[in-house]
């Protein structure tokens, strides 16, 4: 899959592009993340991505014409690849993300990331060029570069053969509607804590019984809105009767 961003700050990407499980992935070429900065799209001697907002008031408003030069360009480097992208406008005011939406993204062939900054992007802009907003959580951040990687994050370790093992994500929390259950290494005992006994029995279906007790407890006293939503079979019903 293929991510193209419109970001004023392309540096800032370093976090995600240069190490860790996307930064493999990209070398891999299980995915591809290109950078595109509007003030490439711009025509004056200062490069100007932002203007004064009509009506007065505080902060700059990101300008109509460098933003859609910028998505076009990087549509049709995308189409040329052979990859459709629809546009994603990163925005508090978007639908808030979760995981059923991030498996949804994930699946696309490739996504065109506006992040914003100062107060955002010209209103017109998401009339004619976005397909869709979206929110990564109810609080403000001051650009959407972070939005844009928590989303190519999520979306990219999905992905076939991005993760070591292949049972990794689907393991974990949100995947089945619940939180993962807990995660135990070496050593065996921390002062008077000892390791689940079954997990030291070998017995896997022991242990799947018990990882899944451990998650749907774990999400009824945590996030019982998440079970509300997912609804439980008989045989976890069972379990968390136990
Ligand atoms: N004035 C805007 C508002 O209240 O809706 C907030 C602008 S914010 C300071 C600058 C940029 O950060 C936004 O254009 C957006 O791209 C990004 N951003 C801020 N919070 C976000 C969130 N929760 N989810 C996704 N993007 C966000």
């Amino acid at each position: 899959m293929r991510f193209d961003v419109i970001t004023l700050f392309p540096a800032q990407f370093a976090a995600l592009t240069e190490e860790g499980v996307v930064a493999r992935a990209l070398q891999r070429q299980l995915a591809q993340i290109h950078l595109h900065t509007p003030r490439d799209y711009t025509t004056d001697v200062h490069r100007t991505v932002d203007d004064r907002p009509y009506g007065g008031g505080p902060g700059m408003v990101m300008r109509y014409t460098p933003l859609r030069l910028a998505i076009e360009a990087a549509q049709a480097e995308a189409a040329a690849e052979g990859v459709q992208s629809r546009v994603a406008y990163l925005s508090p005011q978007g639908e808030r993300l979760d995981q059923r939406q991030i498996e949804r993204i994930s699946a696309a062939p490739g996504w065109v990331l506006v992040a914003g900054r100062y107060e955002g992007v010209d209103e017109r802009l998401i009339e004619d060029c976005v397909d869709e907003e979206w929110s990564i959580g109810d609080y403000v951040l001051s650009g959407g570069e972070l939005a844009a990687m928590v989303v190519m994050d999520a979306a990219i370790r999905l992905l076939p053969g991005v993760l070591g093992h292949a049972d990794s994500a689907r393991q974990d929390s949100h995947s089945s509607g619940l939180l993962d259950c807990p995660h135990y290494t070496r050593p065996e005992t921390i002062g008077d804590r000892s390791v689940p006994e079954v997990l030291l029995s070998g017995d896997h279906q022991a242990i799947e019984r018990w990882r899944l007790q451990q998650a749907l407890g774990r999400t009824r006293q945590r996030r019982p809105d998440l079970l509300q939503g997912r609804g439980i079979s008989e045989v976890e019903q069972r379990l968390l009767d136990d």
